[in-house]
């Protein structure tokens, strides 16, 4: 990735100013990282809430501005986009968990969905100039008809969370097209981390795996093992994220590994890691079985690699096993005494 230094006090250029919503998640976390080794000034936006959790950014907090906001407030996010002046605003925040989307469908259409336009009204309404990136999905394609799937292949959501973000995709493309924003969509297949939420299945059967190891748990209740997914690395994909906001033109792009895998195969290697065989632990539970399923994502990035120069680093295995070291390390702390 090309290096530019913004802050640099000999060159005398300008910092820049970054928004993100959605920070304290794991996309955010990495991303604000990120973004703060290339010198941006990064604004934080966050819900009050009585119990804050600053887990994915313990590291960072004191390096990132704080700005109270909710995001089905539109005065509040209007306030967020004065007070940061960003040159780029990064929508990150959502509910993002699927499974969450069919008992909360209308809280989901709001945050998901409805929050896009409330974003993209703050911008345009106060500095319409600022680079706005959308987190989109792959959930978007659903039942998927086309294989593998790409910039140009129809949409087919099969949850309230897929239908949300179908929203939050064409009122990005929507903007850029009625007031020449520089507005893009970013189409990210799965993307896992040590910094993944617990209900997420990489993270839930990583988690799973380092309990059972360490005596703290003896079974692992799941839903459909056939489920394939492309799933690639957060830190690799937030960088699609910048280099979006960078090119010359707003544009939609997918970033996936253009790999899949079952969720039976995730299984076989977060176990067979730590010399477990998942067959002796996993129950299948129909409360992890969903309404409709999503039964395959393969995603195809042809335009990122060439148009963004993106290239992915962390393959499936190697993320599995991050995971995996991750939560044994994490597991081993909390049951020390
Ligand atoms: P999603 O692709 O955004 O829905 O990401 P998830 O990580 O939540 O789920 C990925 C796939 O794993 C879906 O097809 C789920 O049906 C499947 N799956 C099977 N068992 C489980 C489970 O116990 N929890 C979750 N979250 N997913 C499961």
């Amino acid at each position: 990735f090309p290096i530019t230094v913004y802050n640099n006090p000999f060159g005398g250029m300008k910092m820049k100013r970054a928004l993100v919503t959605g920070v304290t998640g794991q996309d955010g976390s990495y991303l604000a990282e990120f973004l703060l080794e290339k010198g941006y000034k990064v604004y934080g936006m966050r819900r009050r809430t009585s119990t804050p959790n600053y887990e994915n950014v313990a590291h960072i907090k004191n390096q990132i501005e704080w700005i109270s906001g909710d995001l089905t407030d539109l005065a509040s996010l209007i306030e967020a986009v004065r007070i940061s002046d960003p040159d780029e605003v990064y929508n990150l925040a959502a509910q993002s968990f699927v499974a969450a989307s069919w008992p909360q469908p209308l809280a989901t259409a709001q945050l998901t969905a409805l929050a896009v336009t409330n974003m993209l009204e703050a911008v345009r309404i106060v500095k319409p100039e600022a680079r706005f990136y959308q987190a989109s999905s792959s959930e978007m394609y659903g039942k998927v008809q086309e294989t593998p799937q790409k910039e140009t292949t129809p949409f087919y959501p099969r949850s309230p969370y897929g239908v949300a973000k179908v929203y939050g995709h064409w009122i990005t493309v929507n903007y850029r097209e009625s007031f020449n924003m520089f507005a893009c969509s970013g189409i990210l297949f799965n993307h896992e981390s040590p910094r993944r939420g617990l209900e997420f299945v990489t993270r839930k059967v990583t988690d799973a795996v380092a309990r059972i190891k360490l005596g703290v748990q003896n079974e692992l209740r799941m839903g459909n093992l056939d489920a394939l997914r492309d799933w690639g690395f957060a830190g690799d994909y937030i960088k699609a994220m910048w280099l979006m906001l960078q090119q010359d033109e707003a544009d939609d792009f997918v970033i996936s590994t253009g790999e899949m895998h079952t969720v039976r195969e995730l299984l076989e290697v977060a176990f067979s890691y730590v010399g477990l065989d998942y067959s002796n632990y996993v129950v299948i539970d129909p409360e992890f079985v969903r309404p409709a399923e999503v039964d395959l994502l393969l995603g195809d990035c042809t335009k990122a690699k060439e148009k963004l120069g993106w290239k992915l680093e962390v393959g499936f295995q190697q993320l599995i096993h991050m995971m995996v070291d991750e939560d044994l390390k994490r597991v081993r702390a909390e049951t020390a005494y």
